[in-house]
């Protein structure tokens, strides 16, 4: 669905990008344009991922944009995937959801 004159092309473009359905302007510059995006979703690449993400003029807006768009409701929270702004899942996963301290880890 890539084509703006497709049925749900507009809805699908607010729903990832807010009322203006545009990506934002920082993504011309991503490090990733040319990259496969399934490199970001493959577990058995993640240091490859990482390391596209570290030399990216654009990672912090990057990483600022998709922590407010994935912290926005809980199932983003919950189901968070693949490599973004030089972060991985499960970091992410670390940040929303801390491991509450045992017993053991206090003492
Ligand atoms: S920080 Fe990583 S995921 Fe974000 S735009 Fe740059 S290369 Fe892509």
């Amino acid at each position: 669905m890539s084509n703006p004159s497709e049925p749900g092309y507009r809805v699908l473009m607010a729903l990832l990008f807010g009322l203006s359905g545009q990506p934002p302007a920082w993504r011309a510059d991503a490090a990733c344009a040319d990259t496969d995006p399934e490199l970001f979703f493959d577990s058995q690449h993640t240091a490859d991922a990482l390391a596209v993400c570290a030399g990216c003029p654009v990672l912090d807006l990057c990483r600022a944009d998709h922590t407010t768009w994935e912290s926005a409701t809980r199932s983003r929270r919950f189901y968070a995937s693949g490599v973004v702004g030089g972060t991985t899942a499960s970091s992410r996963n670390q940040t929303y959801y801390p491991r509450k301290q045992s017993r053991e880890d206090v003492a």
